[in-house]
């Protein structure tokens, strides 16, 4: 199709696809409609505010700054003028089960070697060299891999590509590749537990995504001023600065096939809007499975049969009065049994047992996100996908929330002190995202037959219009893989370049 500025683009969701790929296209020159079914943008990005304490509800890492600054440049922006970050120091915390002392980790090799050191003496010297190592998965991931529309194997075909792939530890799980470098058990998890960022085990996930140590021990934790919320903010203002039309509250209820060309969306009250280009941010799973009559479905139900979703999770937002020493802005537990914690999680059907747990506490960096004199904090806990989230259950697991606050965190009479509460579990996440059995990153976990050219295409088999964006397709999760999912839906549209990034958008 001939793109013109009077092209139709509908996209469906506002969430970190939707909204990079609306900011993009509109800013290519096309006519961007961007449809949400919440009140607010953002997925599972949103915000929830309630007297005083703003929350950001899903992502709180800022990783990859590279890829953010990239995205803006595109746009015209500078990130340092529309989204000024700082580097947080420490990173983060880790306790490991059954020890009080926590350790800091600072996105410093030298120092995190030291840390690693008193873990395991030589822990250093292999850091610095993994750490090298990992660089340069990072950067030949990017350039050959990443950032490139492969729908098979064989775009994978050229030399370059294949001078980049060489060596690259695909076939090795995590697990196996830090084993190499690292002998200690313990050690191997500050390196392994990031494969949970990718929905994963690291037992499981291939060994080339120890590209993420290379972020995490060497490119650093940043924050956003205003935090996350303050992106999607940004993000909306480019959309509409370029002329692009947004409307929440815009719940698509099926998309409207002609032969193999979708024609237009129907919204739940009734209105049909009509597209060109058809951009699907909703999860994959929704969209093909629900959204498409099924003689349009690419990937009908039997596909999803033995396809893993990433886990789901249960939160516990909370705004509190006092603070709580004993965390920094994010803080991590390690489980005590490492196996047993990602077998529940993934082959389990019930609350994990020994899970591992994640706490965001923005307000040690923001003062804004809470009253003076409180905290504001959400505990996470990975679930499996697909439980039945009874009340006994949810008050259960909240209960259990709380009690590792207290318990692990030195939270002292936590109950007492909340001003603000609210628990969300997959069953939410399902009701307000149309999230695949409730998992909470935005697709299939990363393992090596749903990752690189085996995750859901980019774009419909059947619906030569249809194409998605977000967690669900390529790249994949996180916030930097869903901006990039955008940027290869215009090199596509526009059927421009190979690999790699952008230099700069085509503009109509
Ligand atoms: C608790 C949590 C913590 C996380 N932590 C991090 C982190 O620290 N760093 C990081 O980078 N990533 C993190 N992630 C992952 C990251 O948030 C996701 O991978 C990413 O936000 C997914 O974006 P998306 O655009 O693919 O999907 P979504 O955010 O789900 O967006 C899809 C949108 O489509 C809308 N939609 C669905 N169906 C319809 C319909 N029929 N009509 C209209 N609209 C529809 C949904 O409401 C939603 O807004 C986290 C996620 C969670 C939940």
């Amino acid at each position: 199709m001939k793109l013109t500025k009077s092209t139709k683009v509908v996209i469906i969701g506002g969430g970190f696809g939707g909204l990079a790929a609306a900011a993009l296209l509109s800013s290519c020159g096309l006519s961007v409609h961007l449809l949400e079914r919440n009140a607010s943008l953002g997925g599972r990005a949103r915000v929830w505010s309630k007297d005083g304490f703003r929350f950001d509800m899903g992502p709180s890492w800022y990783l990859m700054p590279d890829v953010f600054e990239h995205f803006f440049h595109l746009c015209g922006e500078d990130v340092d003028d529309i989204l000024p970050t700082k580097r947080l120091s420490p990173s983060y915390r880790v306790y490991l089960a059954g020890n009080d002392t926590p350790v800091d980790m600072y996105s410093d090799t030298v120092r995190d070697g030291a840390t690693l050191d008193q873990i395991c003496p030589g822990s250093s010297q292999s850091l610095a060299s993994y750490i090298r190592t990992s660089k340069s998965h990072y950067d030949r991931s990017l350039r050959s891999f990443i950032a490139r529309n492969a729908d098979t194997f064989f775009h994978y075909m050229t030399l370059a590509t294949m001078r980049d792939g060489w060596g690259l530890p695909v076939l090795v799980s995590m697990e196996k590749h830090l084993s190499k470098w690292f002998k200690n058990d313990t050690v191997r998890r500050f390196l392994a537990y990031q494969t949970l960022f990718l929905g994963n085990a690291p037992k499981e996930t291939p060994g080339v995504f120890s590209a993420m140590n290379y972020v995490d021990f060497a490119m650093g934790v940043h924050y956003p001023e205003g935090g996350i919320g303050a992106i999607v903010n940004a993000m909306e203002k480019l959309i509409t600065n370029a002329g692009g039309e947004i409307s929440t509250t815009a719940d698509v209820v099926s998309i409207n096939v002609d032969g193999r060309t979708a024609r237009s969306v129907t919204l739940a009250d009734g209105r049909t809007i009509d597209a060109d280009v058809l951009v699907a941010n909703a999860d994959i799973h929704h969209v093909e499975t629900r959204l498409l009559p099924t003689r349009s479905q690419s990937l009908a139900p039997p596909y999803w049969s033995n396809k893993r979703p990433a886990p789901s999770a249960a939160i516990l937002y909370l705004g509190i009065t006092g603070d709580a020493p004993k965390l920094k802005h994010h803080t991590l537990l390690f489980p005590d049994d490492w196996d047993l914690s990602f077998s529940e999680l993934f082959n389990g059907h019930s609350l994990p047992t020994d899970p591992s747990i994640y706490i965001s506490c923005p307000s040690m960096s923001d003062e804004s996100v809470a009253p003076a004199g409180h905290t504001n904090l959400f505990i996470l806990m990975p679930c499996p996908t697909g439980l039945e989230w009874t009340t006994d259950l949810k008050n259960q697991c909240s209960e259990r929330l709380f009690s590792i606050l207290e318990a692990s965190f030195g939270i002292e009479n936590v109950r007492d002190r909340v001003v603000v509460q609210r628990f969300y579990c997959g069953e939410d996440f399902t009701n307000d995202y149309c999230a695949w059995l409730g998992n909470a990153l935005g697709g299939q976990a990363h393992t090596l037959t749903q990752s690189s050219f085996m995750r859901p295409p980019a774009r419909s088999r059947k619906v030569k219009n249809l194409y998605y964006v977000g967690a669900g397709t390529n790249p994949g999760i996180g916030m930097p893989m869903c901006l990039l999912s955008a940027e290869m839906l215009v090199k596509r549209l526009f059927r421009t370049g190979g690999p790699g990034l952008l230099n700069q958008l085509p503009r109509l």
